[in-house]
């Protein structure tokens, strides 16, 4: 344990909460009383904890840090409800987070790190670089602050907001845990979806978890040539090997993946386009989803029309590859990753020049 900083008490799991309480010389049974309140009952401070001592409660102030986000901005959708938040991190920084209520029960998606280093050339979350990964317990508290604020119970977890999260591997691994524990929100692990740009060497690992997540490859080109254009990632992983590396994934760990492919016109919408992507993932079983590009002001970047979207999409069902259209949740607000937070940043730098 580092002992220049406080304890960031929310990242701790079960174990670890254990030892740190039996070493303030508190008893065990504290530990499993205090995970509760944390993971089960998701409260804000340690005033809520009225079980446990005014002392015990003033100790952890004092000595631990406690990782509960507050709700900056929030938008909701009047067409379909999709919640829209934006969070303050305690070091002033904000990162974006989105809940929205499908048929079979309320989904999240979070972010995993303020800002990203990756790049690509259509998404707002990398325009302003990247600033720091996120804990495990700010990544759990998105969801903590969203219950809250909902009042509902999640039940799905997609990580698909700003970051990289195979770049923030061992704080995602650490929220995964806490956050399917049985003894705290009890997610299940089959309704996690882990969404990455194609880091191959952290696809070989998280496939020797063996934690029936789901994962996600952010493909967006059918060749080398093209992917590279448009996410400086595939330079340093060719797009043969990151296929082969999801195919490892859904070998090792027996579940279907997932291709996102956002379709951008006059980009990679062609039907050329389409022929070459069945050949490049037609022979595993995968599901492909196609996502018309969300125009991004500080980039030229156009949807494919409706009938390029759906000529694709029978191109590569011609070829009996799976693929749906992914519907747009929240079209009236900002829905697009990273839009908020970067309007946020945009409206901050206004003020501060006029100031
Ligand atoms: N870094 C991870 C997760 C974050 S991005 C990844 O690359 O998968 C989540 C998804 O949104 C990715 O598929 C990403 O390519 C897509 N995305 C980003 N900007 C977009 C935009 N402007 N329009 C449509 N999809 C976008």
């Amino acid at each position: 344990m580092d002992n220049t900083k406080n304890t960031d008490i929310k990242s701790l799991n079960i174990e670890e909460l254990t030892e740190y309480i039996e070493l303030i010389g508190e008893k065990k049974f504290r530990a499993k009383q205090l995970y509760e309140w944390m993971h089960v009952h998701l409260a804000r401070t340690y005033d809520e904890m009225t079980n446990l001592s005014k002392k015990l409660r003033d100790d952890l102030s004092k000595n631990t840090d406690y990782v509960s986000l507050n709700i900056e901005d929030l938008q909701v959708s009047k067409l379909d409800g999709t919640r829209k938040y934006l969070f303050a991190l305690s070091d002033g920084n904000c990162v974006e987070s989105v809940m929205m209520r499908y048929k079979h029960g309320i989904s999240v998606c979070i972010s995993s790190q303020v800002g990203c280093k990756m790049g690509c050339s259509f998404c707002a979350s990398t325009i302003g670089g990247f600033i720091r990964n996120l804990t495990p317990s700010e990544m759990l508290d998105q969801i903590y602050a969203i219950s809250r604020d909902s009042g509902e119970r999640v039940s799905n977890i997609v990580v698909m907001g700003t970051g990289e999260p195979l770049d923030n591997y061992d704080n995602l691994l650490k929220f995964i845990e806490i956050i399917t524990d049985e003894n705290g929100l009890n997610i299940s692990r089959r309704n996690i979806t882990v969404s990455t740009c194609g880091l191959v060497p952290k696809i070989y690992d998280l496939a020797d978890e063996n934690l029936t997540i789901t994962l996600a490859l952010s493909l967006h080109a059918s060749s080398q040539a093209k992917r590279e254009a448009i996410m400086p990632v595939a330079k340093t992983y060719n797009i043969e090997d990151v296929v082969k590396a999801m195919e490892h994934y859904a070998n090792s760990t027996k579940r279907r993946i997932t291709y996102e492919y956002t379709l951008i016109a006059g980009v990679n919408d062609s039907s050329d386009d389409a022929n070459e992507l069945a050949n490049l993932i037609g022979k595993q079983p995968c599901h492909i989803n196609l996502i018309p590009v969300n125009p991004v002001t500080e980039n030229n970047y156009r949807a494919s029309d409706t009938d390029a979207v759906l000529a694709f999409k029978k191109k590569l069902e011609k070829n009996a590859i799976n693929v749906t259209i992914r519907r747009e949740m929240g079209r009236d607000i900002d829905g697009a990753c990273g839009q908020l937070r970067r309007k946020h940043m945009k409206n901050n730098t206004t003020v501060m020049k006029e100031g």
